[in-house]
């Protein structure tokens, strides 16, 4: 009996709303774009030292509140952005200043979390209560357009390839009649680092790691099952702390990314870049995140505002 097919179509991995929701007159006054660095830890983000993506704000070291893609970007969504992990501070308490900050984000006023109620999904909101056009470009498999992190989205997009952001860039628009909300899964910094000009035959192939990754992709996208058989060696700290430099070299390219954004998006435009989770390159031996309980898979670089 075969219960899975493979299949990878157009149609799978583009979402389009087929009817209009109700959407309420625009309140949103800013357009507002949240990008996730996937796979970024905060100091390959320092090491790198972006001249342009730092122009948003100040740089802060935040938690994420999850280790792997799927759960963070749903947590993120639901307004929860990465944490400060304040000490002595009631976490009710903290959810309430914290939701404070979206009036700033959307442009509105009196914005607050119980306005969320039920729901409790940001694009969903933004779409119904604000007036926003909503869109996701998302790299990962794992959040393809038939996931529930596809909620509330007016389009929903998993890119043909997993290192591209600036083809992202050519598909943004911006209207004056409705602000846009996007989410931007960027996924260069995702091992195994590569920016879109490095062929693929040049990526670095350890053995084992490339061949689960790409079998992870098959089985989220198609229904391949993981071979369990493949063996895994494990990477020599030199091979480590080459993948950490990669990250710092991919983070250093997109600064690059970042900057025919700045000029592309109009004036009213909130930003806000952060990662769904840290890396790990070899420290207390783990390698990459998800399964791993460690500092560094849960910091990542956060940092906001407007340009202009
Ligand atoms: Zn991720």
């Amino acid at each position: 009996m075969v219960l899975f097919t493979k299949k990878k179509s157009t149609e799978e991995k583009i979402y389009r709303r087929p009817e209009p929701l109700k959407t309420a007159a625009p309140k949103g006054r800013n357009n507002y774009i949240i990008i996730i660095l996937d796979s970024c830890r905060y100091d390959t983000f320092v090491a790198a030292n972006p001249r342009t993506i730092t122009k948003l704000g100040e740089l802060e070291k935040r938690y994420s509140y999850a280790s792997w893609t799927a759960p963070s970007h749903y947590n993120l969504l639901t307004g929860l952005l990465p944490h400060s992990s304040p000490a002595q501070v009631y976490a009710s308490e903290y959810y309430k200043k914290d939701f404070l900050k979206f009036n700033e984000r959307f442009g509105v006023d009196g914005f607050e979390f119980k306005n969320l109620v039920p729901q409790m999904y940001i694009p969903s909101f933004m779409r119904e209560k604000l007036g926003y056009t909503t869109r996701a470009m998302v790299s990962m498999p794992v959040l393809n357009p038939h996931t529930p992190v596809n909620t509330g989205f007016d389009s929903y997009k998993l890119m043909d390839s997993h290192n591209n952001m600036a083809a992202m860039l050519d598909e943004m628009s911006f209207s004056e009649e409705r602000p846009s909300f996007y989410l931007l899964n960027v996924g260069e910094t995702h091992y195994p680092y590569a920016t879109p000009e490095e062929p693929e035959n040049e990526w670095p192939r350890i053995h084992g790691v490339h061949g689960v990754f790409k079998h992870l992709d098959d089985h989220v996208v198609g229904g391949k099952i993981v071979d369990d058989s493949e063996e895994l060696s494990f990477f020599t700290q030199k091979q480590l702390n080459e993948l950490k430099d990669r990250q710092i070299e991919a983070i250093r390219y997109l600064d690059g990314v970042f900057e025919k954004l700045f000029d592309l998006v109009p004036q009213n435009t909130y930003i806000t870049v952060t990662s769904d989770h840290g890396e790990l390159f070899g420290e207390q031996g783990y390698f990459g995140h998800g399964p791993i309980m460690h500092d560094k898979v849960f910091e990542v670089p956060f940092l906001e505002g407007k340009l202009r």
